[in-house]
């Protein structure tokens, strides 16, 4: 397939219908100046040749000489296509394999070969915001950034520092003191980008970020940045690439700053309207009981997108409470300890397109369903694990049927957060729970260990 490259194929629309005001591609924005709204990237996709069918994609990996072919984010790139082909960056990411899994299936009380796991941990830095960075870094090239940061709960960093070295930005980023897992901070400090570690949370580190890149005018890349989440748009990809381009029945993902739950939404809307695939799966978000400002507004405040027109009020007065009780998130699942998502609204969009649902899940059942993983399947980090916590509980409640086809989203690698592993084992409370075992140096003492 080889295609023309339309320049004026892509642009910045604002979410907010009553502005509904349009950017092109060439100024970083993040927000709409006109608004404050956030902004999404659209495309005119009558000047874009879309390969007619799906396996038109997977055949371009199957030559994978072309490092644009061999990334699992740019062979797909007719759907992401807001840059030329010079601009896009890659460093091999999206490399991912959806497992299926009978052992963890029962687990969740699934019945056999219904479960898949899209793993995620095998991307560059570990972890699936390396989707979105390699779209990022494509759009910071294309509009010639010279430095960038973001605010983190780690993997954020891990990836920003792994790609603006990549790319030859200087980068900074921010992160809530204690609030990192031990993995994703060794990350950041060896791939060289200056770590600042604020007295605070994310929600602190998030508003921290905003006001530095306007002021210092540093190219900012949080979720808030509409280009990364067409880079996230491409698990989905590749998740149905993998089922032979049929569509599951349920997505389940953590819900953290709810960029990936919003682009995992947004890809299905888009592949629906250009005319790839007929159904929508559903999707459900999970979130951390003790990080759970999704999960109360959707089911208790019943906060709806309703075409745009969301109750603003509903969420200031969510977060004037919060700001009143000096409520600060807690989870052990530290990438998705956050209690102002920033994505919220867009997220709001993405249930009402895939007929979403959202839960929360407790510490304990996302280390018990970590520890499962880790066992039977490929591990993964904590926030990963609130997904088969969620569908554990989604299968209790009976919304989810034990022959549904779910794909369940494994955001991160196990190797992020040893500390959290290493002590669920020595506690001994858990219920995979598997301490190492302490012996004299006495050979007949560790047969008698072992037989
Ligand atoms: C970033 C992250 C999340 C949360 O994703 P959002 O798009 O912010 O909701 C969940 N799990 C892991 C491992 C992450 O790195
Ligand atoms: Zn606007």
């Amino acid at each position: 397939m080889n295609k023309t490259k339309q320049t004026d194929a892509a642009y910045q629309k604002c979410i907010n219908p009553d502005c509904d005001a349009e950017y092109d591609c060439s100024k970083p924005l993040f927000k709409c100046p006109a608004c404050g709204e956030l902004l999404d990237v659209r495309y005119n996709w009558d000047k874009i040749t879309i390969p007619s069918k799906l396996n038109e994609f997977s055949k371009r990996w199957a030559g994978r000489s072309n490092k644009l072919d061999f990334s699992g984010l740019w062979r797909f790139r007719e759907l992401l296509d807001f840059c030329e082909d010079k601009h896009r960056v890659t460093i091999g990411e999206g490399q991912t394999i959806l497992q299926q899994n009978d052992a963890i299936g029962k687990y969740a009380d699934m019945k056999a070969s219904r479960l898949y796991l899209q793993y995620e941990g095998l991307n560059p830095s570990g972890s699936f915001k390396d989707n979105g960075m390699a779209a990022a870094f494509s759009h910071a090239t294309m509009v010639s950034a010279k430095s960038c940061a973001c605010a983190s709960t780690g993997n954020t960093s891990a990836s920003v520092a792994l790609y603006a070295h990549h790319c030859g930005l200087k980068s900074v980023v921010f992160i809530g003191s204690g609030r990192i897992a031990f993995g994703k901070l060794s990350q950041a400090m060896d791939y060289g980008t200056k770590t600042i570690q604020i007295r605070g949370d994310f929600d602190d580190c998030m508003r921290q970020v905003q006001e530095v890149c306007t002021r210092l005018g540093l190219y900012l890349l949080n979720s808030l940045n509409p280009f990364r989440l067409e880079g996230q748009k491409t698990i989905m990809y590749r998740i149905i690439e993998q089922l032979g381009w049929e569509v599951p029945d349920w997505i389940i993902v953590p819900g953290g700053n709810l960029g990936n739950s919003s682009a995992f939404g947004k890809a299905f809307y888009e592949l629906k309207e250009v005319g790839l695939i007929e159904r929508i799966p559903r999707m459900a978000i999970i979130n951390a009981t003790g990080a759970d400002t999704l999960t109360d507004l959707v089911n208790n405040k019943k906060l709806i997108w309703n075409k745009g027109q969301v109750a603003q009020k509903v969420i200031d007065d969510y977060y004037a409470d919060l700001t009143a009780r000096n409520f600060s998130p807690q989870t052990c699942a530290s990438a998705i300890e956050i209690s102002r998502p920033v994505n919220l609204k867009k997220c709001l969009r993405a249930i009402d397109i895939c007929d979403g649902i959202v839960r929360a899940v407790t510490d304990e059942e996302i280390c018990d369903a970590k520890a499962i993983v880790g066992r039977y399947g490929l591990g993964c980090e904590p926030a990963s694990a609130a997904t088969i916590a969620g569908l554990k509980q989604l299968r209790a409640e009976g919304v989810i049927g034990s022959d549904e086809r779910v794909a369940c989203v494994l955001t991160g690698h196990p190797l992020k957060d040893p500390d959290l592993t290493v002590n669920y084992h020595k506690a001994k409370k858990g219920q995979f729970a598997n301490a190492p075992i302490e012996v004299e140096n006495d050979l007949e003492k560790i047969i008698k260990l072992i037989e």
